[in-house]
């Protein structure tokens, strides 16, 4: 079958265990107490989720059992397909071959429920009833009010405001699921009172509805924190997108030289590349791996590495990161999953150690890009998701002009059915790209906490 496109694995090859990064890259710092500054342990974190997360959090095993009920709700739309993009490389002209991975089968879209039924399947588990989160264009919180549906948990999303305005799409796939979405800045808490009391239209952001879920969760024995990206549980969670696509390249007999994600808080991205890694840092085949992230919130083109918090009020743990500052505002571009002003612990720490690469695209040569994916291989990427396509596409393109065949794999985190109306902005050319306000970063870098390495 030289014309192959599609790479497909049974039910039985779902993944029996996640994979962990850290067990396999020396060094790495710690999370710290944002009162204290020490390290943080398991029983610092069992006020906002249960004993097995915060395990999975600081543990440095390599593997980590996938519970039979997480497995067989998987099963629905895992091993996700791995496609060969035959007729995006004719249009291109291009003697490389592209493959992805694509997630968007998932019910809500995109490769967040890998996670959130763990989540949920945990906190079940621990006789916990409600789970509080905080959601930027509805992508996470979607996918955690179908794992509360799934687990019979009550479900509170804190939703920027600004996005529960504008996007009521993704709140109204929320509340069939039944969970309860509130704008943030809200009143129902001392964060977001706190905000309001200083600015009452504030349009809200991911760092203080991060604020309000959390300040809830601790707050409330019966609820729990659920966290969409960022955290090493989280990623750990999303290796199973890296652990199919190992063995689907076994069944394509390639190997990629170039793995491609985008990144927002580094999830969709360490699910991808952290078992390729592993397998590199083992004595595998050594990979190229790139991190795509949007030149409007650069976190790690232009951030500092840093321990900062993940939320704007201090109530997370210090995350020793490439962050922008939790203060920072990114500009409203429509990849509504990429404006988080860190990056995973995880991510950053390979970033660090020049085990991977971090490149900044445009908006606008993102949209470009996913047009043509679209229009070659049919599926409408999510907007987060072109991020990967264009640097996978310049990639591409420089195979060609170095009259070279490589293997390219980028990962397809998800369609963009909800998001039609960035798609008609650009195709009506009133898509501008959002420039950053390096005065807007120096400031927000300046309010870093400042700590040096524990
Ligand atoms: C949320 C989201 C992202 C960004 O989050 P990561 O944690 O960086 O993966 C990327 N793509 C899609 C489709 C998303 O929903």
């Amino acid at each position: 079958m030289t014309d192959q496109i599609k790479y497909v694995l049974g039910e039985q090859d779902i993944p029996r265990t996640w994979y962990n990064l850290a067990a396999d890259l020396p060094g790495g710092a710690p999370h710290l107490h944002p009162g204290t500054g020490a390290e943080v342990t398991v029983d610092d974190l069992v006020g906002i989720m249960p004993v097995t997360l915060a395990e999975q959090e600081l543990t440095r095993e390599a593997e980590i059992e996938i519970p039979e009920p997480v497995r067989q709700i998987y099963a629905q739309w895992r091993p996700s397909p791995l496609f060969r993009a035959r007729r995006l490389e004719r249009v291109l002209n291009t003697p490389a071959r592209i493959y992805y991975k694509y997630e968007g089968g998932s019910p809500a879209g995109s490769h967040k429920p890998n996670t959130a039924i763990a989540q949920a399947y945990y906190n079940k588990q621990a006789g916990v009833t409600r789970l509080a989160t905080e959601t930027g264009a509805g992508q996470w919180g979607s996918s955690l009010s179908l794992a509360g549906a799934l687990f019979g948990l009550d479900v509170t999303v804190y939703m920027v405001k600004v996005s529960y305005h504008q996007k009521p799409y993704r709140r109204m796939l929320m509340e069939t699921y039944g969970a309860r979405c509130v704008p943030s800045p809200s009143t129902e808490t001392a964060a977001g009172r706190a905000i309001l009391a200083e600015d009452p239209d504030c349009p809200g952001s991911l760092g203080i509805a991060t604020s309000e879920a959390i300040e809830v969760a601790a707050g409330d024995a019966g609820t729990n924190y659920g966290g969409g990206s960022v955290l090493n549980h989280v990623l750990l969670h999303q290796t199973v997108i890296g652990q199919e696509a190992i063995a689907q390249f076994a069944l394509a007999d390639d190997y990629p030289d170039i793995v491609i994600g985008c990144t927002g808080g580094g999830s969709n991205f360490g699910g991808l590349t952290f078992p390729f890694l592993g397998e590199q840092l083992r004595g595998g085949r050594k990979v190229r791996v790139i991190a795509a992230e949007p030149e409007s919130c650069p976190t790690m083109t232009r951030g500092s590495f840093a321990y900062d918090f993940g939320d704007t009020a201090g109530l997370t743990p210090l995350l020793k990161m490439h962050t922008l500052g939790h203060s920072f505002m990114p500009p409203p571009v429509h990849a509504g999953g990429l404006r988080y002003h860190g990056m995973a612990p995880l991510v950053s720490e390979a970033l660090d150690q020049n085990l991977i690469e971090a490149a900044a695209v445009n908006q606008l040569n993102c949209f470009a890009s996913g047009i043509a994916f679209a229009r070659s291989e049919g599926i409408v990427p999510a907007p987060e998701s072109t991020h990967a396509i264009e640097i996978a596409v310049r990639e591409a393109i420089k195979c060609r002009e170095e009259n070279t065949s490589r293997t390219i794999l980028f990962g397809l985190s998800g369609h963009g059915h909800f998001d039609l109306g960035a798609y008609e902005a650009y195709l009506s050319g009133s898509l501008r790209d959002e420039a950053l306000d390096p005065a807007v970063l120096s400031e927000a870098l300046a309010k870093l906490p400042g700590l040096v390495d524990a």
